[in-house]
């Protein structure tokens, strides 16, 4: 660790001591954090983003140190304030993937605010990877607790000066900068509260089927959207950009637009296309490429995770009327951006009333 980051560190510490809010760098997206145990420095994260109450945060808790003789003994000390029980599933499930982008739901101990859970009697706790936020976890002891570091609907921040943007108002919010986040979308989320199989509550870059090859352990999930946390605030729309966000489908996107570009002449479009289809669609829409800006990207859904908030974030700042984006395939390993595009769909556009109704 060199000296700038060391005295970075030292000042998040005192921060976060002092029951204030500081951004943390985590693999999957930026965290707006607080001391999990005070209750006023958690209510500054619900007002900061103007997020419902009954809308839970994940608590994020240190990983054993390398070498350590003993990790699930180390884990199970770590995880003992926060949570009633901890299923054998439970610990093989961490011993493979913590550090790393999967949270998961236990039975909240006593110790747990209502405030970090919204009132739940489960709590949502995760470790992550990120060197400089593992190294302030270990320098506090305690837990910190974060969702993600955006307005309550809009897109996730993958990077410190994603935070910034959003807001504006508070220059003196302390980002802790570790750089662009590896994944770029927010953790899989897994129940394993009860006594049966984890339920999948919100997909994210660790698959069931990863899941399954490397712990032979089955995950329950539902269906595609109806993949949400069990949350009441969280609706369908979430991740959402100002301008409104398309998702088409390959056979009758070229239709689509031409029926846009004769009602409306002037509409100025971003329409995402594989790759693959880039010289395709440019011909059958080449009577309006000038409206049109075409955006290719590798059909390759963890290259697409990584860039998909940075690639809407700036198409935002772009002044178009609408960004057209392909519908992923309907395979489990495009469920989570599938999902994360699906809602920020649903809760795009400059009003954005008619969806985000939380
Ligand atoms: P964010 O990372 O911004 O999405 O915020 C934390 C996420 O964790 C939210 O989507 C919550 O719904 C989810 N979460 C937190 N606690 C729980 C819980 N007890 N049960 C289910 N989901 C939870
Ligand atoms: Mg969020």
């Amino acid at each position: 660790m060199d000296e700038l980051h060391s005295l970075l560190l030292d000042r998040a510490l005192n921060t976060i001591r002092a029951g204030q809010l500081v951004a943390i760098p985590t693999e999957t997206v930026y965290g707006l954090g607080a001391d999990a145990s005070n209750r006023d420095a958690v209510q500054k994260i619900y007002q900061l983003k103007g997020r419902p109450a009954n809308h839970p945060l994940i608590i994020h808790v240190q990983a054993p140190l390398a070498g350590s003789k003993d990790t699930e003994k180390d884990w199970l000390t770590v995880l003992d304030p926060w949570t009633r029980h901890i299923s054998e599933t439970a610990l093989t499930l961490i011993t493979h993937f913590w550090p790393g982008p999967l949270t998961l739901v236990f039975e909240k101990s006593k110790l747990v605010l209502d405030c970090v859970t919204g009132g739940q009697s489960t709590v949502a706790i995760r470790s992550p990877a990120h060197p400089l936020t593992q190294e302030l976890l270990r320098r506090f002891g305690g837990g910190i607790a974060a969702p993600s570091a955006n307005r309550y609907g809009r897109i996730s921040p993958t990077s410190a000066a994603d935070v910034e943007t959003e807001f504006p108002n508070n220059p003196n919010l302390l980002i802790l900068d570790g750089g662009p986040c590896e994944h770029g979308i927010e953790s899989t989320i897994l129940d394993v509260s009860g006594e049966g199989l984890p339920k999948l509550l919100r997909p994210g870059s660790i698959s069931p089927s990863m899941i399954k090859a490397s712990t032979g352990i089955d995950v329950v999930s539902s269906s595609g959207i109806a993949n949400q946390p069990r949350v009441s605030g969280t609706h369908l729309a979430h991740y959402a950009p100002h301008t409104a966000l398309y998702l088409y489908s390959e056979s009758d996107i070229a239709s689509q637009l031409s029926g846009f570009m004769n009602q409306e002449p002037k509409l100025r479009l971003a329409v995402i296309v594989w790759e693959h289809e880039h010289s395709h669609h440019q011909e059958e829409l080449k009577a309006y490429l000038q409206n049109i800006t075409f955006i290719a990207i590798a059909m390759d859904p963890g290259l697409l995770a990584k860039q998909l908030y940075r690639l809407l974030r700036d198409l935002d700042q772009g002044q178009y009327q609408g960004i057209f984006i392909p519908s992923p395939p309907k395979t489990e390993a495009w469920d989570a951006v599938r999902d994360r595009l699906q809602r920020a769909s649903f809760g795009s556009g400059p009003s954005s009333n008619n969806h985000v109704s939380s």
